[in-house]
């Protein structure tokens, strides 16, 4: 008897699991592979964490997150938005709000519109659900244009993903840009999912959300990037109030997956709302400018505006190979084909320490 779901037979997994077999080989690794930061939560959001669970605050909340928690994002999302009475739900992480998502909208050959590259998990997670993935080929210059966007759309699509600042690219749409996107998913009656994790990383200037220009946008946002704290599954949706069906919907499928994000970590998450991360945003974007300026004359890349990491041409055009080149060498980054239909590219996350930021870019310069 064969226990595994068929489901399952849409995740290829073989690719990198031999990249990981490879990495483990390395004697001094430079990792460029991680996409977590490289900084810790706030003092203030630790003492909440500690103090939240010291005094027993770890029995469920109500799946939709804690009322206060809800009410001062909304509060935030109403003054951003101009919507008058958002819906609120507290997830977890944006991981959490994907899956509940695609669940709650994706019906059986109902189309998702992924802009090429992508973050891995809308691939899988639309396969799952019996989405069709309509990859929108951004490449060269991974910018989201209505053309581009015309000709993966057809009349089955239903839902379009916006991912700015982007993983893996770096790019960001500047507000130009998320309004043409805006005018096609109005043409098409779309619903928008506006990833927005990397939203606090930004070099060059603020990110704009499409959820300004578009009213059927699903805006979701984590605290796993921004406040270092990835492993607390801290994330939410907001949509505004004609769309509060769909987070009502999310809700009752949250409470029969995963009942409800952390409570000791809601606690913590509300404390932490007015810290201030500007120091971090000042070192990422030295980083930034360290890995843009010493790769930009050697290898062809893309302005990196945002988030932090760098997708760059492969010398030779197969990244794979380069890839495989770079670990024989002690640098690990992450083959296009994990992101992407196609493997010409790498994915490098610069969220590590100068001092490996330089010896990696040493180390990727001798192998061109
Ligand atoms: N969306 C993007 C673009 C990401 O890069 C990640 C994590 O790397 C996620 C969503 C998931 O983040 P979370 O930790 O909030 O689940």
């Amino acid at each position: 008897m064969d226990y595994i779901a068929e489901r399952l037979d849409c995740i290829e997994a073989s690719g990198i699991r031999r990249i990981w077999q490879m990495a483990a080989t390395m004697k001094d690794p430079v990792n460029f592979s991680i996409g977590e930061p490289d900084f810790g939560a706030p003092a203030e959001m630790k003492r909440a964490a500690i103090e939240a669970i010291e005094s027993d605050k770890s029995g469920y909340t109500v799946t939709s997150g804690l009322a206060q928690l809800r009410e001062e994002l909304a509060g935030r999302i109403s003054r951003e938005f101009g919507w008058s009475n958002p819906s609120v739900l507290i997830t977890c992480g944006l991981s959490g709000a994907l899956t509940l998502s695609l669940m709650a909208t994706v019906n059986a050959g109902d189309g998702v519109l992924i802009p090429d590259p992508y973050f891995v998990s809308y691939r899988h997670l639309v396969n799952l659900n019996g989405g069709k993935c309509q990859f929108v080929n951004t490449y060269p210059d991974f910018g989201l244009t209505c053309e581009r966007l015309d000709k993966a759309a057809d009349a089955k699509s239903k839902v379009l993903f916006v991912n700015s600042p982007a993983n893996p690219t770096g790019v960001l749409y500047q507000t130009e840009r998320l309004k043409e996107i805006a005018g096609f998913a109005q043409r098409r009656d779309l619903l928008v999912l506006s990833d927005e994790i990397y939203r606090e990383f930004t070099y060059d200037g603020q990110a704009d959300s499409i959820g300004h220009y578009y009213e059927n946008t699903m805006v979701m946002r984590s605290f796993s990037k921004c406040y270092g704290v990835p492993g607390w599954r801290l994330g939410y949706v907001a949509v505004p109030e004609h769309l509060s069906g769909l987070a009502d919907a999310m809700a009752t499928l949250q409470q029969y997956t995963f009942v409800c994000a952390p409570h000791p970590f809601q606690l913590a998450t509300m404390a932490a709302l007015q810290c201030d991360i500007s120091g971090h945003i000042a070192d990422y974007h030295r980083k930034r400018d360290m890995i843009y300026d010493g790769l930009k004359d050697k290898f062809d890349l893309v302005k990196l505006e945002g988030a932090f990491y760098a997708f760059v041409a492969a010398p030779g055009g197969d990244a794979t190979a380069f890839v495989e080149k770079a670990i024989k060498n002690d640098v690990l980054v992450i083959p296009g084909s994990v992101f992407s239909e196609q493997d010409s590219h790498f994915r490098l996350s610069y969220a590590t320490s100068d001092e490996m930021i330089a010896k990696g870019i040493e180390r990727l310069i001798s192998l061109v």
